[in-house]
């Protein structure tokens, strides 16, 4: 390798939005047979929105939203923003302030407001404290997520209370971008803790056929090594704390510049502006790098 030529290539990656650590990683570039794509920042924008509330007979929308409004305004998630905003809009005034908050990764958050325990979160939350939604919840929790949408259950006091949907948008750019990096001769997976109804229904979308859905944060990693352990090059795009250690173990870590500091340290290289297109850039021009090197 001419360090004449790294230069060019790594500039012209400056040009274009791709910061690359090192030059060890351009050859990772060329090897990568898989790209494995987080769903929630990487191919949808992650910006939610709170489209619906389902309640059970016992309580009303307000003070379900006011609960679960007060919690998820303490946590960064997409879906915590999008159920903290809608709740102040919906109810029109503050939110209480929780006297107890926690977050459970790849599940949801609990803690306690106004004197209740709540749970706001995937079912499987409420599966841990020993609590199911009663059958109409369930109903406009299955007919949400065949929707695609995501459907958050709410409980309190040891009872299931409502189910809230909220959807994300595909990013423009995403669809393109898939097929740019089938043209480099990637296949794409989609990986995502989100249930598989709607990981299915963004694959469609954008045109991927294959799925790893509901996989715990922990998990992500382990889906990697699978795959590498099948003899395959693995290259990951991802934003959230929840890629970090995927995108490390990847053979080429593509951070979202738009996500979180864990994953930009994690990865190889750094998509500034945060479009999926910039993959399929980073790739081609990486390799178009060492095709001058050589
Ligand atoms: P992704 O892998 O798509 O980035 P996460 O692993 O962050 O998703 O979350 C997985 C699932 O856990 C979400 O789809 C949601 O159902 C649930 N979840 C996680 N955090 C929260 C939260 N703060 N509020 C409600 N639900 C949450
Ligand atoms: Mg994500």
């Amino acid at each position: 390798a001419t360090p004449t030529a790294l230069m060019v290539g790594t500039g012209r990656g400056a040009q274009l939005g791709i910061l690359i650590k090192g030059p060890e990683v351009l050859e990772s570039t060329r090897r990568a047979d898989t790209i494995v794509l987080d769903k929630t920042g990487t191919v949808t924008t992650g910006r939610m929105t709170l489209l619906a509330v389902h309640t059970a007979p016992t309580t009303t929308e307000t003070e379900v939203l006011r609960l679960a409004g007060a919690l998820e305004h303490a946590s960064e998630h997409p879906i915590a923003r999008a159920v903290a905003a809608g709740a102040v809009e919906r109810t029109g005034g503050p939110l209480p302030t929780p006297e107890d908050f926690a977050n459970v990764p790849g599940l949801g958050v609990q803690g306690v407001v106004e004197g209740h325990a709540v749970l706001v979160g995937r079912t499987r939350l409420l599966a841990e404290w020993a609590m199911e939604l009663p059958v109409a919840l369930e109903r406009a929790r299955a007919d949400a997520e065949a929707a695609g949408r995501t459907a958050i259950a709410v409980a309190w006091d040891g009872e299931a209370r409502a189910v809230l949907e909220v959807a994300d948008a595909v990013k423009d750019t995403s669809a393109e971008a898939v097929r740019r990096l089938r043209a480099l001769g990637l296949t794409p997976i989609l990986l995502t803790g989100d249930n598989r109804a709607v990981a299915e229904s963004v694959a469609r979308e954008v045109g991927i056929d294959e799925v790893f859905a509901e996989v715990m944060p922990e998990d992500k990693v382990d889906v990697v090594k699978r795959l590498q352990a099948e003899g395959r090059s693995v290259a990951m795009v991802g934003d959230g704390v929840n890629d970090a250690a995927a995108l490390a173990q990847a053979d080429l870590g593509l951070a979202m510049g738009t996500g979180t500091d864990a994953a930009i340290e994690a990865g190889d290289l750094t998509l500034v502006r945060g479009d999926l297109l910039a993959a399929a850039d980073a790739i081609r021009l990486s390799r178009r790098t060492l095709g001058t090197i050589r």
